[in-house]
């Protein structure tokens, strides 16, 4: 069918994760969606995306005017550790299938997703968007940092030799529904979720990895999708941009867990690992940049989104995974 002038046809790739999912919502369910867009969401099942001809065969189906560029292949902390080299190759080739034949198609806009993670291990904080090549990553998962450091490569480099407005955005720690729940894969807010809720069920303590006292920065999902939606309809720089709660907003570990077990009305004891490994202490990421662009943005406070992850993973046990 033909694209009228002013129609914008966004594909979301990627989209049956965590953050896509969340996108959806604000599209569906929040007016997110203006008159002529449509939106299509789409997952491994459409087309295996580190095949070029399949990536090819999609974008000739949908044949999008934007995208925003989710799919990647992630795993849990061990995985990563033993296959650096899978997924560094499989996220290269993502990355390169979508990004060239959007631009031989002629999508105007391609939001991507990088990580907080990709930033340099040894560094000074907060840490902001013209650090991310300053050094070398986590060496824990450096097969995917720089896969996706890349990304901001391609996107200078397709803007200087083709003048396209191609850029991305970095999460810092992302949760919400649809997350990880899992004890193995999840990350660590959803995965203490998890076993909270089993705990409660089973009448046993709660293990948490380490000590608690790492500090992150949690963003909650929905949050995160207003905000790509956004970066897809108004940012118009290539360089990458900081989406996530502010410096402030940083807590410990054992707030979050202690925000948990009140969510879940779980009275028993809380146990910390402190045999297992603590990660990064921190990783402290300043949004400045977005608050410049976004001043009146506000995110939901952290008890809350917690709360209302704890209340739809309750709500949605049997869909959900766990
Ligand atoms: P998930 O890991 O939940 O989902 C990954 C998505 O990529 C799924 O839709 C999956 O499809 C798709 N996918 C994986 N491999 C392929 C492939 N070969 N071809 C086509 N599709 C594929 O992702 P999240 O929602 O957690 O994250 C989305 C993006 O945000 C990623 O790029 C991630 O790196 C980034 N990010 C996430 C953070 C977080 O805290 N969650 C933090 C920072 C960045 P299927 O379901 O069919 O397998």
């Amino acid at each position: 069918s033909e694209i009228n002038v002013g129609q914008m046809r966004v594909l979301v790739t990627g989209a049956s994760g965590l953050i896509g999912k969340a996108i959806e919502h604000v599209v569906y369910h929040e007016g997110g969606k203006r008159d002529g867009e449509e939106w299509i969401f789409i997952s491994s099942k459409d087309g295996d995306l580190t095949d070029l001809g399949q990536t090819k065969a999609v974008f000739e189906k949908f044949r999008p005017t934007h995208v925003i560029h989710l799919a990647a292949k992630v795993g849990g902390l061990f995985i990563h550790l033993k296959e650096n080299l899978r997924f560094l190759r499989e996220n290269i080739l993502i990355n390169d299938n979508v990004l060239q034949t959007a631009h031989e198609t002629g999508v105007t806009k391609v939001v991507s997703c990088l990580s907080s993670c990709i930033f340099p291990d040894k560094t000074t904080y907060p840490i902001d968007e013209t650090m991310i090549h300053d050094g070398p990553p986590h060496e824990s998962n450096f097969g995917y940092s720089h896969a996706k450091r890349i990304i901001d490569i391609q996107n200078r480099a397709y803007f200087q030799q083709h003048g396209r407005c191609y850029t991305s955005v970095i999460p810092t720690n992302v949760f919400g529904p649809f997350d990880n729940f899992t004890a193995e894969n999840g990350h660590v807010l959803s995965a203490v979720i998890g076993k909270t809720y089993k705990a409660k069920q089973e009448g046993t303590q709660v293990n948490v990895c380490g000590t608690g006292n790492p500090r992150r920065q949690f963003t909650y999902s929905l949050d995160l999708g207003r905000i790509i939606i956004w970066a897809l309809r108004e940012y118009k720089e290539v360089e990458p941009i900081i989406a996530s709660v502010g410096v402030d907003e940083e807590i410990t570990i054992k707030e979050a867990v202690h925000m948990i077990a009140e969510s879940l009305d779980f009275k028993g004891k809380i146990h910390y690992d402190t045999t297992m490994s603590d990660g990064q202490m921190r990783k402290t990421a300043s949004n400045g940049k977005l608050k410049c662009y976004l001043p009146d943005f506000t995110f939901t406070p952290v008890n809350e989104a917690v709360k209302m992850t704890c209340d739809w993973f309750v709500a949605n046990y049997d869909i959900a995974n766990k």
